[in-house]
């Protein structure tokens, strides 16, 4: 019996899966669609979604539509996010200098817009693409952020548009700054998002996880997690800790 087209190409899949072993498994096998807005996730569904392990935190078109930035509000990070407007805009930090042995203090220098090579930097690359939107040619870029709220646990606060970019002067040195505001329509790529989410600020978010043990508010499971807020949607007031809670997949199934 010959096999058909289709079944050949399952076979070589399987082939190339038992030569190179799980990461050639990743990179062919389906995407999943992506998180809702405050959803909790490791760092390895983050990149099973996104198709991509990331090696640093901006990320310009890792996808066809859209980049990827990772953000940490913690004491500890090395840079200086803010969250505006009620949780609907980021004010974006760029990335510093890259790490080597002749740039020991990469804190103290300014940012980078071009690689010595002369090529964009992922803050030049953003920066442009700023600037071209704010100068009307072209649309926003669009961003889907995932933030880090402690260790191993991530968030996906949804997907952005780029809309301005500056250099900042501080005192010691310069910084890029990104507006990221956050979208009003669905994902293109899989419709989902949550009218009612907003980006909440790290401590109120770290306090629900702490109050919660890591577990849904209902029934107690720990997979599928998503910070939900309670409050009726379009209300302009800052959700408090009584407005947020921890719902897991199944429990939400049951809010629609
Ligand atoms: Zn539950």
């Amino acid at each position: 019996m010959v096999a058909s087209p289709g079944a050949w190409m399952n076979y070589l899949s399987l082939f190339q899966i038992l030569k190179h072993g799980n990461q050639m498994e990743c990179r062919i096998r389906r995407k999943p669609v992506i998180p809702c807005p405050g959803e909790v996730i490791t760092y390895e569904e983050m990149c099973l979604y996104e198709g991509h392990r990331f090696s640093s935190e901006m990320n310009y078109r890792s996808s066809y539509d859209h980049g990827v930035l990772l953000m940490s509000l913690t004491p500890e990070a090395s840079h200086c996010h803010r969250i505006e407007s009620n949780g609907n805009t980021i004010i974006y930090e760029g990335h510093n200098a890259a790490q080597s042995q002749y740039k020991p203090i990469i804190r103290f220098m300014d940012q980078p817009m071009h690689f010595h090579a002369g090529g964009l930097t992922q803050n030049g690359l953003f920066f442009k693409a700023a600037l071209d939107f704010r100068n009307g040619t072209s649309s926003p870029e669009l961003v889907r952020v995932y933030e880090e709220i402690k260790s191993g646990i991530w968030i996906y606060d949804g997907l952005f548009k780029v809309v301005d970019g500056w250099q900042e002067p501080n005192p010691d040195r310069s910084v890029f700054r990104f507006r990221l505001e956050l979208c009003s329509e669905p994902d293109p790529v899989n419709m989902r998002y949550s009218e009612n989410w907003r980006v909440l600020p790290q401590s109120l978010k770290l306090e629900v996880w702490k109050r919660n043990e890591g577990r849904c508010s209902r029934c107690g499971s720990a997979l599928h997690l998503r910070f939900t807020i309670t409050q009726r949607p379009g209300s302009s007031v800052t959700p408090s800790l009584e407005d947020i809670t921890l719902l897991c997949r199944r429990e939400r199934s049951q809010l629609t």
